[in-house]
Formats: C-alpha cells, sequence, structure tokens
C-alpha cells in the first residue's frame, strides 16, 4: 500500500553467503542480513484488541519442585507459575505472547481451546489431600501466596482489557474434565478485589426463599448456566455431565457445598449473576 521507500539496510540481502543489493549488484556482507521485507508502520487500525480474552486459573497438585519440573519439561505449561514458598515467588515460564498448553479442550462463552486466547496461571497448591480430622478435602492456598496473585491478575486483566467474567478457573472452562483450582480456591478473595463479579448476598437471600417453594426444572439450570457462559447440555435431564457443571459453579460461588445437585440457593446465586450488568461508569 506504501511508496515509502525502505530503509536501505532492508534492501541487502544474504544468498548463500554472498550478499546483493536489491539492485543486483554484488556487495560484501558487511551489514546483517535482512529476511522479511520493509514495513511501514505509519498507520494504526482502531479495530484491534489483545488476543488474550481469558485468564485462567489452575491449581498445580504437585509440590513447586514437581510443578517446575513438569511445566517446563513436559507437554504441559502456563504462563505464571505462583509459588508457595515466603514470601510466594512469580515464576514466568512463557511468554505472553506465545501460547501455552494449559486449557486443552475448553469452552467459554461459545469460544473454545482456549489456550489460543489465553493467559494461563498455575498456583502450586496440592489440591485434593486428606485434612487434619482424616477426612477428604482441598487444601487451603496461604494468604500470602492469593496477595501475591492478585496484583499479578490486576496487572493482565488491565494490560488485555480482561472482563471479570472472563477471569476463570479450569474447572468453568473444562468442567467435564477438571476441578482446579477448586472449591479451596478463595473466589471471593478477587470479587473484594474487584477483579470479579459477585452474587450480592441480600439479593441471593430474596431468591433463596422464592426457589425454596418452587425449585426450577433441569432445564432451567442448563440455560441459567449456559448464559453465564459454561458449556452444558441443554437436553432438560439432570445427568452426570449436567451434574459436573452445577458442582463446578458451585465449588466457585457456594464453596461449602458443590455435590451438583440443584438447590434453591445455588437457583438464586445463577439468577443474581445471570443478570445483566450495570452500565460501566465513565472513565
Ligand atoms: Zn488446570
Amino acid at each position: 500500500m506504501s511508496n515509502r521507500p525502505a530503509p536501505s539496510t532492508a534492501r541487502r540481502r544474504c544468498l548463500g553467503g554472498a550478499c546483493a543489493l536489491a539492485g543486483g549488484l554484488l556487495a560484501g556482507c558487511a551489514a546483517p542480513a535482512i529476511t522479511g521485507p520493509a514495513i511501514d508502520t505509519r498507520y494504526h487500525a482502531v479495530g484491534q484488541d489483545s488476543r488474550v480474552q481469558f485468564l485462567i486459573l489452575h491449581f498445580t497438585g504437585e509440590s513447586l519442585a514437581d510443578s517446575l519440573t513438569i511445566l517446563t519439561r513436559q507437554n504441559v505449561s502456563a504462563h505464571y507459575l505462583v509459588s508457595d514458598e515466603t514470601p510466594p515467588v512469580i515464576y514466568r515460564l512463557v511468554d505472553e505472547t506465545q501460547r501455552a498448553w494449559h486449557a486443552g479442550d475448553s469452552a467459554w462463552q461459545g469460544q473454545t481451546m482456549l489456550n489460543a486466547s489465553s493467559i494461563g496461571i498455575e498456583i502450586v497448591n496440592p489440591g485434593p489431600v486428606t485434612l487434619a480430622d482424616g477426612s477428604r478435602g482441598f487444601a487451603p492456598f496461604p494468604p500470602a501466596q492469593i496477595a501475591a496473585l492478585i496484583p499479578l491478575i490486576r496487572d493482565i486483566a488491565a494490560r488485555h482489557h480482561i472482563a471479570p467474567e472472563r477471569i476463570l478457573g479450569h474447572s468453568d472452562i473444562a468442567p467435564q474434565r477438571k476441578v482446579d483450582p477448586g472449591p479451596a480456591f478463595p473466589w471471593q478473595r478477587l470479587a473484594d478485589a474487584g477483579l470479579i463479579r459477585w452474587p450480592a448476598a441480600a439479593q441471593v437471600a430474596l431468591l433463596q426463599a422464592h426457589y425454596q417453594t418452587a425449585l426450577p426444572e433441569p432445564a432451567w439450570f442448563q440455560q441459567a448456566l449456559a448464559r453465564i457462559g459454561y458449556a452444558v447440555p441443554d437436553h432438560g435431564a439432570l445427568d452426570p455431565a449436567t451434574r459436573r457443571v452445577i458442582a463446578a459453579f458451585q465449588m466457585k460461588y457456594r464453596p461449602a457445598l458443590h455435590d451438583g445437585t440443584p438447590d434453591a440457593e445455588t437457583a438464586a446465586l445463577l439468577q443474581v449473576l445471570g443478570q445483566p450488568q450495570p452500565a460501566a461508569s465513565p472513565p
């Protein structure tokens, strides 16, 4: 499109050890080899945004040493790894311009295979463990680790303009396969920091009372989950696949009970979160 003359160095090509100017004259190889065409960058389109549309959180389910080994030497990776050291260390394992292999088969709001459009953060945490009372549960995330994670999320979300409803867990985008970051992950801390939406307790209580008298059908739950962004069956039956999606939602917003059974509180939480958001205030 442009007739702007190319810089003289861009017209020089190295060909098989000899050099040729664009005009065909042979010359010495003093100038560095330039492999691409000259590009004129004077004009900028307004129609563009970041390739990064989602931010996905994981727990590693491994120690720090094993997490580093797996995430740097195997065919799985993440852009960032937040350690459980004191103080926590944030490792960058993949440049943000590159695709990390953390999401796998995944979907949100109709978009699929989210490795290509997301930043992945792995958090060192053992995941499912035997708790002090002998029961099975999930290991807590140390407050210092979450305190380190929050500014990292804030920075990434600000630079790539990632909307709050696109800051997600692996379990949100792959509920049939994954449970991380799990029910012990303090999503409400992220909401308190202004990073994600959180259902207002008063609204939830009102709606919960309503739904206790008339629990919606499974099809209602499927539609409500789909409206928020989950990939969920739409056949109206409460099958295991639907239960896994309900459980993923419960782990995030009602972690005390995440058995995948539809109930009044889950319906209330879904309705509040599915309501249109208020218009963004002007800058
Ligand atoms: Zn994961």
